[in-house]
């Protein structure tokens, strides 16, 4: 059993007067004595807020309640409290109650797009699948606050397999992606249940686990989950680093764990004002990723969920950002910056102009120093019209690996087979003038 840093000690000691290390490494004693109230968090940090503070802190919570694992919060530096990441992730603040007008419960209609119990089908080949309504740690930006505590409950068998089948009826669904909630908050034995189930479908190719708990509870990710999770392969793990200060000691062997059990990691953080919307400290938090086997996935803008203002950065810092990350690092160590469409549009990726301009013999392009260069293209390039009709056409593709047969969205107006010209918002003024007509 590895020592605890003196921090950890000291928190430690506070909640448990016995305290053995093996506890502290227990997750469940970590769960069982998470900090839910802020007197609590008071006693334990030897903190007092004014009576106004606590008035604001009282009916922040009352709106969206706090929980923070003793391990996150023996990461929170005290003696700068109000700037420190770990505290602003997890710690209420009265600019939750703040709301805008532009702001939704849920932004990204993911209930809107819910064909089953803890479904949302929102690309053609892969679903979202909420098997957990809890969390270890509630994340004051999480993007389903809506949710958080409201009923902090796991699905039963019956609701869950629900949704498994719903995912046996679309064989188009190749990729399903479980979060919730954590994940990692159900026990091994029922991950394993659901997991075994999902595998059991033979269109399932892949399945994938969003999950915090590297982060705020590493000491989830026991030998014994590890040992479960590897029988499910192919099976890929995406967490949610934010700052550098959170990769630690414990988190390293987390992550080392999943990683030596084959799971391709993955990670997505959110841009948030106050935490990590600086280039530099994403830069250490991406080097400090891919040093521990994490691949960058995701920078997300952060969401248009109530009470979330004071986390909202315009978006051209996550550009700045990206601007200096691209040809200044590696290149697998970059995210991809979304912003995830309000309305349930889906993410999009946003990034800085390397196109400078065009012919149809040159692109004219510009590099991360900002040298313009220009690339000749071939005039030997013969088009061939593409009719979709894989069995005439020269390159191989076996046509049962070919099962898309139609083209959707932009992809319409560059098929060459597709009539298509134009796609009109439905609310075009002009265009309803025409069919009334
Ligand atoms: C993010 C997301 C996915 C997965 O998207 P990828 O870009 O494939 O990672 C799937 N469904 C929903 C609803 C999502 O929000």
């Amino acid at each position: 059993m590895k020592t605890l840093t003196d921090r950890q000690q000291e928190v430690f000691g506070r909640i448990d007067k016995d305290a053995r290390p093996s506890r502290w490494q227990d997750w469940k004693w970590q769960i069982r004595h998470s900090i839910r109230d802020i007197e609590t968090f008071e006693k334990l940090f030897c903190i007092q807020f004014s009576d106004e503070e606590r008035q604001e802190l009282d009916k922040t919570v009352g709106r969206f309640p706090v929980s923070i694992t003793p391990y996150y919060a023996s990461l929170i530096d005290t003696d700068e409290i109000e700037n420190d990441p770990i505290f602003k992730q997890s710690f209420p603040n009265r600019w939750e109650l703040e709301m805008n007008p532009c702001e939704l419960a849920d932004p990204l209609a993911e209930d809107k797009d819910s064909p089953a119990p803890g479904i949302t089908h929102r690309y053609p080949d892969r679903v979202l699948f909420l098997v957990s309504n809890t969390c270890s740690m509630y994340c004051r930006h999480c993007t389903r606050k809506r949710r958080v505590g409201d009923r902090d409950f796991i699905p039963d068998r019956e609701t869950i397999l629900e949704g498994i089948e719903y995912i046996q009826n679309h064989p188009e669904v190749r990729d399903v992606l479980l979060s919730g909630g954590d994940p990692l908050m159900l026990s091994d034995e029922y991950l394993d249940w659901i997991l075994t189930e999902l595998r059991a479908i033979e269109h399932v190719e892949i399945v994938r686990i969003g999950t915090r708990m590297p982060v705020v509870l590493p000491y989830r990710i026991t030998d014994g989950l590890t040992e479960m999770l590897k029988k499910h392969h192919p099976l890929w793990i995406n967490t949610h680093f934010n700052h550098p200060r959170e990769i630690t000691a414990s988190s390293r062997e987390a992550l080392r764990k999943l990683a030596d059990a084959g799971i391709p990691l993955g990670n997505q953080s959110v841009l948030l004002a106050g935490v990590n919307d600086c280039p530099r400290i994403i830069k250490a938090l991406v080097h400090k990723l891919v040093e521990n086997r994490v691949r960058p996935y995701y920078l997300y803008q952060c969401d248009l969920s109530e009470g979330l203002v004071h986390f909202r950065t315009p978006v051209g810092k996550g550009i700045e950002i990206i601007e200096s990350l691209i040809g200044h690092t590696t290149g697998f160590a970059v995210p991809t910056y979304v912003i995830d469409a309000p309305g349930g549009g889906g993410k999009i990726p946003v990034q800085p102009n390397y196109i400078i301009s065009w012919s149809t013999n040159k692109v004219v392009l510009r590099n991360y120093e900002g040298v313009i260069t220009s690339y000749q293209q071939p005039d030997s390039y013969k088009p061939y019209f593409c009719d979709r009709n894989c069995r005439d056409c020269h390159l191989q593709l076996k046509l049962g690996d070919a099962d898309e047969w139609k083209a959707v969205g932009i992809q319409k107006l560059l098929d060459d087979s597709d009539q298509s010209i134009s796609l009109i918002p439905k609310s075009n003024e002009r265009h309803n003038r025409r069919e009334a007509e």
